[in-house]
Parts: C-alpha cells; structure tokens; sequence
C-alpha cells in the first residue's frame, strides 16, 4: 500500500484549494483508515468556502464519504461496525460525519452527537492528521466512530449522503415515531425534503405533502414519493387549502419541516392535526424569532421537537432504507456532477456559479 495520500486543503476563503500530498498516519486502537472513492459536495461545504460558515484552516472539507478499509491497527482489539461485526481491510463503509467519545454526560444520555469532544469529519482544524475529511485520497477515522458497511447494491452516489441527509431524515423520522398511517406535510423540497418524502412514501404515510417556495424543485417530488406539491410562493392561504382537502379538514399528523424559513414555522401549528408533531430540521442558520400561539399548542396537544445531527441507529436506519428502498426513487440522479480529485478547484467554480443538486467527487 501506498505511504502517502492526496488531500484538497482549505485554508480560507477565497484561496484555492491546496492540493498536497502527505504521509498516511499511524493507526492508533480504535482507528481505521479508509481508501476513499467517492465524496459528495454538501450545501455546508459550500457555505464554508464562500464564508457563510466559519471553519478555521488548514482542513480537508467534505464529510458524505464512502471507501473501502485501506488499514486497521496492528495491534489492540478488532474495529467494528455500528452492528459489532469486525471490520477487514476492503470492506466498503461509510461513517457518521462525527466521532464521539462515549464517556461524557451527554454520550451517556443517548446524545453522541452532542458529545463534549465530538469531532466532526470535513469541519476541523487539522490538528493530528491531514486525512479528516472526503476531498481526499484517504479518510483517518477517529475511535469512536460510528462504521456502516455499504451494500454492494447501494452505488457510491446513493451511499455518500447516508451519512449527511439521510440519516439526519431517519433521526427526525424516528422522533415523530415513524409515518406508517400518517399525513405527513414537509416544508422545504431539498435534499433533506426529497428523502423525507420517499422514506414518508416508503413506511406507509397516507399521505406526502411536500411544499416550497421554488416550483423547480418541486418537479423532483412526486419521484420520490410526494402525493402533492404546493408552490407557496405568492399565496401562503394555499398550503392551508391542501391540507385540508387532503385531510378532511382534521389537518396533517406530522410536519417535517426542513426549510428553515420562520414563516413556514409559524404557519405550522395551524396546519397540524390534535396530537400532531411538529419536528423542526431545517432551522441551522440565525433567524428572527417565531411567532407562535401557545394557546393553540396547548389546545391542539401539539408537541415541538428540534433534531440537529443523528446517533449510530439512525445511520443504520438510513442505509437500510437505501438499500431496501433506495431503488424506488431515483436517489441516484441526485447526483449531476462529478470530476476527480485534481480537478476540484475547478469543479468548485461550476458548483458556485450552477448550483448542481449534488457533485460527487471520484477518487481512484
Ligand atoms: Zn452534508
Ligand atoms: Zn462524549
């Protein structure tokens, strides 16, 4: 096996990627390295290289990795999967986008994405190894990681946003108990909104409702699953019209709402059923306050909850679904670009000037 590895490095906005080549690192127990194949392009590694999100250089970006064990520790016990079955040199993985310790306050409490040392794939400083991100040649993974293996039948494409927005849909999905009879309405028609929709469609929702601002994408819905689509552009009362010819007036039980945007918040208790749940995804970025009324709340007994990253059974969850469901709907061309790793910098300025869905990079 080769000693050194290639690796895309941010320093700063505005400057090119550095592309260096570097000595692989020695593996301590617990850890494994990765021979990368594919890495996608998330919204936040572009927010991170226009300034919209701060992260300190040097580091490697990206963090939907997939890639085949390259090497495992010499010594100390086997490194397992999130299922406990030892990992060997070629197995095809994918990882949480963070390594959490296990011990702290927090990790106890079922909270691993909180942990008080968690370390994030594709958003830290390098500190010990150069390899901690998906721009990359290799991929250092940190003990404390949770590893998934891919199935030979999930593609790379497919397999790179388990570890982002999938999972990420199965945490939100698990708060709400599942969709299985229910009227599910999803504010924001994204990544997250697309898979939240096909795996809504895939439990057995009786209904998907899927709303945003953009006709364009919109169009993409009903593929993955989407019983209706509304534009809520011009006419918010609109949204409020669907859902109740769609629900008999009752309103929807569960509203995934993945957008963000502080009005679509504040519509939503109005739009839920007695008993509904609102489960609050999109909100990552500053905005002004939510105005809501706590008297309908409390009448309609509904329940408010926040998911921000997810826990090892979600990841499970999220490539079960791909692999079971995957197929269903055309997650793979979700996908609209690819180029190889020497030629990031100049993938990035296609990615920045044409917005593609997702851009996978290829690593050989
Ligand atoms: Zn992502
Ligand atoms: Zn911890």
């Amino acid at each position: 096996m080769s000693t050194r590895g290639l690796a895309a490095v941010f320093h700063e906005v505005g400057r090119p990627l550095e592309l260096r080549t570097s000595d692989l690192p020695e593996l301590d127990t617990g850890e494994a390295l990765v021979k990368i194949t594919c890495a996608t392009v998330c919204g936040s590694d572009v927010h991170t290289m226009r300034g919209a999100r701060p992260v300190g250089g040097p580091t490697v970006l990206g963090h939907e990795i997939v890639g085949c064990i390259a090497a495992l520790p010499d010594t100390g016990p086997d490194v397992c999967d999130v299922n406990g079955k030892s990992l060997a040199v070629g197995d095809r993985v994918t990882w949480a986008v963070g390594a959490s310790c296990g011990e702290c306050r927090l990790c106890r409490q079922g909270i691993p994405q909180k942990c008080d040392a968690l370390f994030k794939y594709g958003h830290e400083t390098v500190t010990r190894s150069l390899f901690s991100g998906g721009f990359a040649e290799f991929c250092h993974l940190q003990r404390g990681t949770a590893i998934i293996h891919v199935p030979d039948t999930v593609p790379d494409v497919v397999a790179c946003p388990a570890s982002c927005a999938t999972a990420t849909v199965a945490a939100a999905v698990r708060v709400a108990s599942g969709c299985q009879a229910k009227s599910v309405l999803i504010q924001g028609a994204g990544m997250l909104g697309l898979t939240a929709a096909a795996m809504a469609r895939a439990q057995g929702a009786t209904e998907v409702i899927v709303s945003d601002v953009s006709k364009s994408r919109l169009q993409r819905c009903v593929d993955f699953g989407a019983s209706r689509t509304v534009h809520v552009g011009d006419d918010p009362q609109r949204l409020a019209t669907v859902v109740d010819e769609m629900t008999a007036s009752r309103g929807v039980d569960v509203i995934f709402e993945m957008s963000g945007a502080v009005a679509a918040i504040e519509q939503s208790p109005a739009l839920l059923g007695i008993g509904g749940q609102l489960v609050l995804v999109g909100s990552v970025f500053p905005t002004r306050a939510a105005q809501l009324s706590p008297e309908m709340l409390v009448r309609k007994l509904i329940r408010i909850e926040g998911v921000h990253n997810y826990t090892p059974v979600d990841l499970t969850m999220a490539m079960d679904f791909l692999s079971t469901d995957g197929n269903r709907f055309p997650f793979q061309t979700l996908v609209d670009m690819e180029f190889a790793l020497p030629d990031i910098n100049q993938a990035l300025g296609i990615i920045f000037d044409q917005t593609p869905i997702r851009a996978a990079c290829r690593v050989r």
